[in-house]
This record gives C-alpha cells, sequence and structure tokens, in this order.
C-alpha cells in the first residue's frame, strides 16, 4: 500500500482577502497542484485538502489524491473563525489520516499550511487546546503564514514554531510564497522523511521572513476594516476598503472592489464584530460600477449599504429603492453621522 502524504491547506476566506489576495490564493493553490503534478513521486503520494474559513469553517475539498484534485470554489465571508477552522482540521486528520501502528506502517506524517491575513474572531485557545489533544503530536510540520500588515502575528505565533509574515497582499509576494510552498512539498515528498520539508525554511522567498515569536511589537495594528455594499444602478455587489492611518488616527477611504456574486458567502447574521463610528470615516471610495460616491443606509431592519447612483428626483424630492429589499425611501446624504455595526474580515 502506498504511504499517503496528507497536506492540509487552510485558507482565510475573510473579506480582507477581497481583491488580489483572493485572486492569488486561487491562482497559488492551482499553482501548487499543477507543479506537484509534474514531480512522479508527489504525484504518487501527495493527497491535499483545502479549508476555508470566514465566520465559520468549511471543507472546500476533502483530501484527495493529487491526479483528483480541482482547485475548489473560495468564496468571502464575514469574520475570521480561525479556531473552528483549527478544530475542523483536527477531524479530519483523525478521521481520514492513518496512523502508524504495529500492523501497518500508515501514512506519512500531514503536513499543514495556514494562511492567515486578520484577527481570530473566535476563541483559538480554547480550539488550539482541542487541536493539539486529537493529532498535535501527528503533524509534521504546521506553516503559518501571517498575510500582510493586518496579520495577528501574537495569536498566529500559538498555533505553530513555524511562523512566517508574507509582508504584503500584493500578488507578487503571494506568487512567490505558493511557488516556495509547492518547492516544500515536493522536497517532503522526495526526501521521505518525515520531516516535512523543514529545510526549506532556510531559502524563503523574497517578502516572505521567518518571525521570532519573542520579539513581537507590544501593541496588535488597528486592523482594516471593510464594507459590503450594493450599487443602486447595477445591484451587483462590492466591498469598500478603509485604511487605518496612524498619523491621523482615522480610517481612511481606500479602494472599492468589485465582486461576482460567486466571490462571497450569503451575509453571515450575527458574526462577530465591533462597532465603529462611520462618522469617523473619511469620504468612502466611489462605486466600482457607476462611480457614484454617495451612500445610504436601508432602514434598521435591512442595513444594507448601496451607493446612490440610482437616486430619482421626483416632485417629493430625491428618492432612492434598496437594492436588496425594494424598500423606497427619502435619500439621506451620505453614509450619515450614525454608529454603523461594522463586521470585521
Ligand atoms: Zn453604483
Ligand atoms: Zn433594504
Amino acid at each position: 500500500m502506498i504511504r499517503r502524504l496528507p497536506v492540509y491547506i487552510l485558507l482565510d476566506c475573510s473579506e480582507s482577502m477581497v481583491g488580489e489576495g483572493l485572486a492569488a490564493a486561487r491562482r497559488g493553490i492551482a499553482g501548487i497542484f499543477s507543479r506537484l503534478g509534474t514531480n512522479p513521486q508527489a504525484l504518487e503520494t501527495v493527497h491535499v485538502s483545502i479549508i476555508g474559513f470566514s465566520g465559520k469553517a468549511k471543507v472546500l475539498l476533502p483530501l484527495t489524491a493529487l491526479p483528483d484534485a480541482v482547485v475548489p470554489a473560495v468564496r468571502l465571508g464575514n469574520g475570521t473563525a480561525l479556531g473552528a477552522a483549527l478544530e475542523l482540521l483536527a477531524a479530519r486528520i483523525r478521521d481520514e489520516v492513518t496512523r502508524r501502528d504495529k500492523v501497518q506502517r500508515g501514512d506519512w506524517r500531514p503536513i499543514v499550511i495556514l494562511l492567515a491575513d486578520g484577527k481570530p474572531t473566535d476563541d483559538l485557545a480554547k480550539s488550539l487546546k482541542v487541536y493539539k489533544s486529537t493529532v498535535g503530536d501527528l503533524v509534521a510540520n504546521f506553516y503559518v503564514v501571517g498575510c500582510g500588515q493586518d496579520a495577528d502575528l501574537r495569536s498566529l505565533s500559538a498555533i505553530s514554531d513555524i511562523l512566517l509574515k508574507a509582508e504584503s497582499m500584493e500578488a507578487g509576494v503571494l506568487d512567490r510564497l505558493f511557488f516556495w510552498m509547492s518547492e516544500t512539498l515536493t522536497e517532503a515528498s522526495r526526501s521521505q522523511d518525515d520531516k516535512g520539508g523543514r529545510s526549506m525554511l532556510d531559502s524563503l522567498p523574497a517578502g516572505v521572513t521567518m518571525v521570532d515569536a519573542r520579539h513581537l511589537p507590544d501593541a496588535d495594528p488597528v486592523a482594516d476594516f471593510y464594507l459590503r455594499a450594493l450599487c443602486g444602478v447595477k445591484r451587483r455587489p462590492f466591498i469598500m476598503h478603509f485604511r487605518w492611518n496612524p498619523a491621523t488616527e482615522a480610517f481612511e477611504s481606500h479602494r472599492s472592489h468589485a465582486i461576482g456574486p460567486d466571490d462571497i458567502e450569503p451575509d453571515q447574521e450575527g458574526g462577530a464584530g465591533e462597532t465603529v463610528d462611520i462618522s469617523a470615516v473619511s469620504a468612502p471610495p466611489a462605486c466600482p460600477y457607476c462611480a457614484a460616491d454617495k451612500y445610504v443606509i436601508c432602514g434598521p431592519e435591512c442595513g444594507t449599504i448601496s451607493c446612490a447612483g440610482g437616486v430619482m428626483r421626483g416632485p417629493e424630492g430625491p428618492t432612492h429603492v434598496c437594492p436588496k429589499c425594494e424598500a423606497k425611501f427619502a435619500l439621506a446624504n451620505g453614509l450619515g453621522a450614525t454608529s454603523l455595526r461594522v463586521r470585521r474580515g
């Protein structure tokens, strides 16, 4: 019987991955599959699984032999349920990986790769205990990669002694990271020594560094925030990205990302979140579909933010129709000076 080399990829699918992050992740996973496929040993032994997490954790690809592996759809959602992802990982490894015992050699020890770009929104410490007591002894190497400036390296450092930082979410850095990951997995399948390709840590790509958890800054960075909105004209979704400016201590408009309906999970109600005072935010970025730069929040029930590009000017003044619930109301200017519940991705 072939000893399989199980590889689990845990992918952060929070809204902060929007844009280049999501595109690079899709491209990167496809690249890992195809490059490993050109190596006879990897082709024979590597089995891959992908677990995505945003508000919830979900198996996107169960453990599958490389020739049969297809890149799954990756959708963005609210929240960063990293704890739930670790518990799901533990359950999957327990069920899918054959341990070595007196009668069988079992599989090679699994390799886990985690890509995270924000701060966990659930109880990571509790879930980490579950993971460690279930399969912590079995995993060969757990590669934890904090991506971009908002990655919570302090939380991530509790997961593994291999903590890497990708300095930005730009395509070049992430592409090199995924290329390095495929080299690492090739090395792990070639050497067949249960060391999980650890020697590749000596040749990290440009823009990726090993982090010493003992020397992390005391204060966590203020994470950017993201708002979902719909175009009032085209009714299509987009995500507005606001960046924290430490010099002015305020969030500033960065840009809007048009997204397809298939790029996002349906809105998850009651996700983790915090209240951010929108009145402290500079003018929001323009709608990527119709370029309108004024926004309307639909009543307390619906809460949908839509661009004001479809405002009608009737005899009673400007009116707006919510593209989500069809409610019609008089236009309020801009985002308004109210506090708004914002769920950070
Ligand atoms: Zn619009
Ligand atoms: Zn509405």
